[in-house]
């Protein structure tokens, strides 16, 4: 039996009931905040969301060549443009998350989500892998990104998406202590969920995202890896409408992660489209931006709404 190195982690399954438990409790979802009813009547919720990386992906892998960030290029220049006609032209809302540097090269376009009544969220400074930062750059750098949507657009953003979809030891800290009422980052539930944190409740509401629901996953590439994506825009169109005619049936949130360079291009927007044609057809839906919908979700934390019992309990 090989003795222990030193400077390596110790094997999981060394570890005493109390470290693994210690691991789960850290961040953990609590109360499910489903509202007996969503604003309007309606019958469920929409929550669009799009992140407007552009750029940001190469350069924070620190990839300058202009192939790389004309590849970004395109959400700014083609996608964002199209997906805020598509939008105008169904009139829903949508919440762009958009990291300060993309915002700072594109400063027109992030004034615009806001001027056309979308929110404007934080994604990080240069999309960042907050896993990798220590507590101080991380907090310095979520406190910049928020400064500088702030000041582009004359709002204070309240709601964060961390690029890496993942929290590290000090995210959640550096959340509350900034101020965010909402964070969209995590996977533990189809419906909103109050963060608890170590046994005891944040009041911080997620608004979970999934990689099902995303479009990045399905059609993004690796130009050197021998991986290539295969995927049919139509076939994941379908896959998101299931997503969505199940969330009707639960009563419950459908929400949905886009990037402007991925979707935005003319044989996936075409799905969008479909798609947004499918669930604007139902007449008692409430498309909500992320902060419209964690302002709701909250009030079943503040005991002003009742709750719809778990859609376990409703359907199969
Ligand atoms: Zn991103």
């Amino acid at each position: 039996m090989p003795a222990e190195e030193p400077g390596l982690p110790e094997e999981s399954w060394r570890w005493t009931e109390p470290t693994w438990r210690g691991h789960v409790d850290a961040v953990r979802a609590g109360r499910r905040l489903v509202p007996d009813r969503w604003p309007g009547g309606a019958r469920a919720a929409v929550a669009l969301s799009f992140d407007s990386d552009h750029e940001t992906i190469p350069l924070r892998d620190g990839e300058t060549s202009p192939g790389r960030l004309a590849q970004g290029e395109y959400g700014a220049r083609v996608g964002a443009p199209r997906i805020l006609r598509l939008l105008a032209h169904h009139g829903v809302p949508a919440t762009f998350f958009m990291p300060a540097v993309s915002a700072l090269l594109h400063p027109e376009e992030a004034r615009a989500y806001t001027e056309d009544g979308h929110e404007l969220a934080v994604h990080g400074w240069i999309h960042e892998r907050n896993m990798l930062l220590g507590r101080e750059d991380e907090r310095e750098l979520t406190a910049r990104a928020l400064d500088t949507l702030d000041a582009l657009t004359g709002r204070r953003p309240v709601g964060i998406r961390t690029p890496s979809w993942d929290f590290s030891g000090s995210t959640l800290a550096t959340m509350l202590d900034l101020g965010f009422t909402y964070d969209s980052s995590l996977m533990a539930d189809d419906e909103p969920y109050e963060i608890v944190a170590e046994g005891r409740p944040t009041g911080l509401v997620e608004i979970p995202v999934d990689w099902i629901r995303d479009d990045a996953p399905y059609f993004t590439m690796d130009r050197y890896g021998a991986v290539r994506p295969h995927s049919r825009p139509r076939d994941v169109g379908e896959i998101w409408r299931d997503e969505f005619d199940a969330a009707y049936r639960d009563g419950g949130v459908f929400q949905l992660t886009l990037h402007p360079h991925v979707i935005g291009h003319r044989s996936r927007l075409v799905v969008l489209r479909e798609l947004l044609d499918h669930i604007t057809a139902h007449h008692d839906v409430w498309f909500a931006t992320h902060a419209q919908l964690a302002d709701t979700a909250r009030t079943v934390l503040d005991g002003t709404a009742g709750t719809r019992p778990a859609p376990s309990e409703r359907t199969p």
